[in-house]
């Protein structure tokens, strides 16, 4: 769908410079999606796997960040093994929502009510990121967060048009619950993509 050199703005690699690979495709169907222009694939153009590599290493990125979409409805094990080949750390967001292909260096999992994660990637994942609409969601995070790996980090994010009513109640959650941190979506605050 888009592909550009940013600062990442959430979970563990907040402020780092990353470049962003967004692939089109997502059958997952959260109501208050921020990017619906991803939904159909068919709406945009493809890429070589080669031409995103040299999009990304005509910059100083060490990062690149996949995401979508849904970056697992498409097989990914070319792509991550190129850009690591060419010397860059591969990072994934996803919902879990489909089989998990490619190779890592970091995995953030952001489940969605939506569409339930697969189990076999839970174990697998670094990072957990919960986007917290409303009071429910709390109860719905720690049912992922006994899932995952004792090392994997614990974010509860607000959901943008929501921020103001559910921030307050995520900082008293992780003040009770200080397995937890806040993740904000810091480059919507700074204005970049
Ligand atoms: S998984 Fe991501 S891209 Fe898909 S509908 Fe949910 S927020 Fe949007």
């Amino acid at each position: 769908m888009e592909h550009f050199y940013t600062i990442q703005g959430e979970g563990f690699h907040q402020g780092k410079a990353a470049y962003f690979i967004r692939l089109a495709g997502c059958d997952v169907g959260c109501v208050w999606c921020d990017v619906k222009d991803s939904w159909d694939a068919a709406k945009h153009p493809q890429l070589t796997i080669d031409t995103l590599q040299l999009k990304v290493k005509a910059t100083p990125a060490e990062i690149v960040v996949i995401t979508g979409g849904e970056p697992l409805m498409h097989n990914l094990d070319s792509l991550t093994h190129t850009l690591q080949s060419a010397g860059l750390k591969t990072n994934i967001e996803t919902s879990g929502a489909h089989p998990l292909s490619g190779s890592w260096d970091w995995i953030c999992l952001s489940p969605k009510k939506f569409k339930a994660p697969l189990p076999g990637i839970l174990p697998l994942a670094h990072e957990l990121k919960v986007v917290i609409f409303n009071n429910s969601d709390f109860e719905w995070a720690e049912t992922y967060a006994k899932q995952v790996s004792p090392q994997c980090k614990l974010y509860l994010q607000p959901e943008w048009d929501k921020a103001a009513a559910v921030t307050p109640l995520i900082i008293d959650y992780i003040k009770q619950n200080p397995r937890w941190e806040l993740s904000l979506q810091i480059h919507k605050y700074i204005n970049v993509p």
